[in-house]
């Protein structure tokens, strides 16, 4: 799993639909239908979802 931001390949998986993104600390989490939702994960734990594109 590519990373979207970044495009860091050493992306850490976490679940079946849920990857991390160790360089700029974004979840990256697939829904159905491929449908891609990106959280930045900040220093407090607390994940705030990124737009993309
Ligand atoms: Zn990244």
């Amino acid at each position: 799993m590519k990373c979207p931001i970044c495009g860091n390949e050493n992306t850490g998986k976490l679940s079946k639909s849920r990857y991390f993104c160790s360089n700029c600390f974004v979840e990256i989490f697939y829904s159905r239908k491929d449908q891609l939702q990106l959280f930045r994960i900040l220093e407090d734990g607390s994940a705030h979802p990124i737009c993309v594109s």
